[in-house]
């Protein structure tokens, strides 16, 4: 059994809604289930400005499959939320990435994990410190020095009630 970390983002049709259904989906994946997942968050882009900002979210999973069958997995859920690539950074309905992966390192043509965004992205090391605080990440350390040397940069939690 595999403990991963999956970064999750939307900013287009229904952000919030995106993510709540791509997390409903992840509960779906063979041999996978669940943990945990971080309240939303909006941020802005990253990338081209000219662009609505993003909903982020981090959710804990457990899974028996390897890490390019996940990928697969989440491309194929990618997908069917309508995800259209258009420019780099540019705008998507849902984008599912690979944060951490248990103790693995992986480097190759279709996977980097750690994800390699990791460090400096606000959007991802908030979530990820909300649902697992003790978290060390294999190459990158402690979750808890990463969020202090990140500014939150414009990164608010939602309140799903108010919504
Ligand atoms: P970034 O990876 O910087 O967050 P992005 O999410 O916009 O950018 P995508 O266009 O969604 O990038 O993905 C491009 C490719 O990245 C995917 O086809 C996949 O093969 C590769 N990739 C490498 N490492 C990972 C990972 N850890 N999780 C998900 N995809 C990854
Ligand atoms: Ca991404
Ligand atoms: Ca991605």
């Amino acid at each position: 059994m595999n403990n991963i970390f999956i970064g999750l983002g939307s900013n287009l049709s229904d952000p919030i809604q995106q993510i709540l259904m791509a997390v409903d989906t992840l509960k779906k994946i063979p041999e996978t289930r669940v943990i945990k997942r971080s309240s939303l968050y909006a941020s802005p882009p990253m990338g081209p400005q000219d662009q609505p900002d993003y909903v982020n979210a981090v959710v804990e999973l457990n899974s028996e499959l390897s890490a390019h069958k996940l990928l697969d997995e989440l491309q194929t859920i990618e997908q069917k939320q309508g995800r259209v690539r258009l420019r780099h950074w540019g705008e998507r309905t849902l984008d599912l990435d690979i944060l951490v992966y248990g103790e693995q390192k992986i480097d190759d043509e279709r996977l980097t994990v750690p994800h390699s965004g990791i460090k400096e992205r606000a959007f991802v090391l908030y979530p990820l410190a909300e649902i697992a605080p003790d978290l060390i990440i294999p190459q990158f350390g402690n979750i808890a020095n990463l969020v202090q040397n990140c500014s939150r940069s414009g990164l608010n939690k939602i309140n799903l009630d108010l919504i």
